[in-house]
């Protein structure tokens, strides 16, 4: 283990961040990366204690616990509290594929569930790993992983995002001809064309897309399946595929007004920031952008944040977020004990930007959009809204009731919606006639065979939106169930047979 005493002796520091004003004159990534020394006495907090609940991820409470790739986070943090990062590194890659995408944007359910929070601050697991994977890019340590001999069996996945890219690198290591194919410009999935630049910088995507195909994976970038090839044809062309296409079918709110110009979708507000972003040439009227507009983003999440974010940087008048539900507690309440998933109040990286620029936090809690109104042109011109009670019914479910006298009008040029997903698209799942459970693709988790056969499914298609480290798990674990198909037994390492 790290030091003996390391968690009494040392305190636990927070990931540096540049200052939240400054940040906002730019789009690189907020997060400044720790010291050595400050990390090796972070490593030294781990106590290694008996059973590690960080590194067992599960579901409790519908809520991810510990970490769902099982990365061998006490192993990892001694390495690092003894300064031997290369070693760090080697354990770090057995269980992760990804550790730059976790390492920088992973909710980190594994500090959650970590011994020590119990009752003291979790040691910073999540920023050790980022540092890990940093060195070993900064020091030549990630080198192609190039293999001489390869088995004839091609295997086709349909989307790039961090299921597709998890299961391609597993099945190209196994010795399979690998193409990736994505209907995008450019592959990554939601870690290119979602998660904004400040969260996730996109040449840290494509320094790892271009790692994959030194290493022999195919990209067909600008390809929709069901479109630019049929499924018909992909499967003459492919001994197996698997479809990871992702949940982003985005929920919509409709009401009165929803037709408004200056009301849209929060994905199709990001994806367009980030593509003008990467694409200098791109004309103004070919994103959204919120220059001098009040921006209401509907919806308390996580890409409600990044929207804000995103506002701020194009320079908007001022933002507001509405949320649903009322305020979280300071503290865990009784019945999210420890080592559930914490549920308590926590200001992102977005909040704090917004409250450096209009000291005050956006955030409005218990609110409910009613209608949207426009002016004669068709524009946006204000939302109308009520504030909103939790409540219990007479059978223990809670329910929302509108609270009288509370209506407010706010003004607002731009509005995006970020109240979730619905599931996968459907067209694609049609074309390949393979059944759907609550709109998600039917593939048993660690079988993830579909009704058709060749035809596997992994990640948030079959799974529902979720995060990047269940993405990887499941991209892993469809590799090997797809190599144990082809070749009737596979030695790719399994989370469900550790
Ligand atoms: C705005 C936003 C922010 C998020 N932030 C975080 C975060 O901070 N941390 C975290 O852990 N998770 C985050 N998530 C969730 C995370 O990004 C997803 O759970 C994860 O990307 C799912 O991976 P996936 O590979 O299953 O699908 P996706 O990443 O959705 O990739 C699916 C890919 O399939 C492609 N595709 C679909 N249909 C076709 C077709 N017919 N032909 C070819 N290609 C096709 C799509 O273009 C896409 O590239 C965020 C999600 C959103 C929306
Ligand atoms: S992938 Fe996420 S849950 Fe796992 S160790 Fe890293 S931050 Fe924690």
């Amino acid at each position: 283990m790290g030091k003996v005493t390391g968690f009494m002796d040392y305190q636990r520091e927070e990931a540096e961040e540049r200052d939240p004003f400054t940040r906002l004159t730019d789009w690189k990534e907020y997060a400044a990366p720790f010291s050595d020394d400050v990390l090796m006495r972070q490593g030294a907090r781990c106590m290694d204690c008996g059973t590690p609940f960080c590194q067992i991820g599960e579901e409790l409470n519908g809520a991810t616990t510990g970490c769902p790739i099982y990365n061998l986070i006490p192993e990892w943090n001694d390495l690092v509290y003894r300064g031997q990062w290369k070693e760090a590194l080697e354990r770090l890659l057995k269980t992760n594929n990804f550790p730059e995408f976790t390492g920088r944007v992973c909710p980190a359910p594994c500090e959650g569930s970590c011994t020590l929070a119990i009752s003291d601050p979790a040691v910073t697991i999540k920023s050790i790993e980022r540092t890990i994977i940093d060195k070993g890019f900064e020091n030549g340590w990630m080198t192609p992983r190039i293999l001489y001999k390869r088995t004839g069996k091609s295997i086709a996945i349909v989307g790039s995002g961090p299921a597709g890219l998890a299961s391609a690198d597993q099945l190209n290591q196994a010795g399979h001809t690998v193409t990736v194919y994505e209907r995008e410009d450019r592959a990554g999935g939601l870690l290119t064309y979602g998660i904004p630049n400040m969260k996730l910088e996109k040449d840290v995507v494509e320094r790892r897309i271009r790692l994959l195909e030194q290493e022999g994976v195919n990209f067909a970038t600008n390809t929709e399946v069901g479109t630019d090839i049929s499924a018909e044809d992909l499967k003459a062309k492919h001994d197996a595929i698997i479809l990871c296409t992702g949940a982003q079918k985005q929920r919509d709110l409709v009401i009165d007004g929803r037709g408004a110009t200056g009301v849209h979708l929060a994905m199709d507000y990001l994806t367009g920031s980030t593509k003008k972003l990467l694409n200098a040439d791109m004309g103004a009227n070919d994103f959204i952008d919120a220059a001098g507009k009040d921006v209401i983003v509907i919806g308390g999440g996580d890409t409600g944040a990044d929207c804000i974010a995103t506002a701020l940087r194009q320079g908007c008048n001022s933002v507001v977020q509405f949320g649903k539900h009322p305020k979280l507690p300071l503290a865990r309440a009784n019945s999210n004990m420890w080592p559930e998933y914490p549920n308590i109040f926590t200001v992102d990286y977005a909040h704090k930007e917004a409250t450096a620029k209009f000291n005050k936090d956006p955030r409005q809690y218990s609110i409910q959009t009613q209608r949207f109104v426009m002016d004669d042109n068709g524009n946006l011109k204000e939302l109308h809204t009520v504030q909103m009670e939790k409540v219990k019914d007479e059978n223990g479910v809670f329910t929302f009731n509108e609270i009288p006298g509370t209506e407010k009008v706010w003004p607002a040029q731009l509005v995006l919606i970020a109240i979730g997903f619905e599931g996968p698209e459907p067209q694609i799942l049609q074309q390949f006639e393979v059944h759907t459970n609550n709109k998600k693709v039917e593939a048993k988790y660690g079988d993830f065979t579909t009704n058709v056969e060749k035809v596997f499914a992994a990640g948030d298609a079959r799974r529902g939106q979720s995060l990047i480290v269940w993405a990887i798990n499941e991209g892993r674990e469809v590799a090997r169930r797809v190599d144990q198909y082809l070749m009737g037994s596979s030695v790719l390492p399994s989370y469900l047979e550790a």
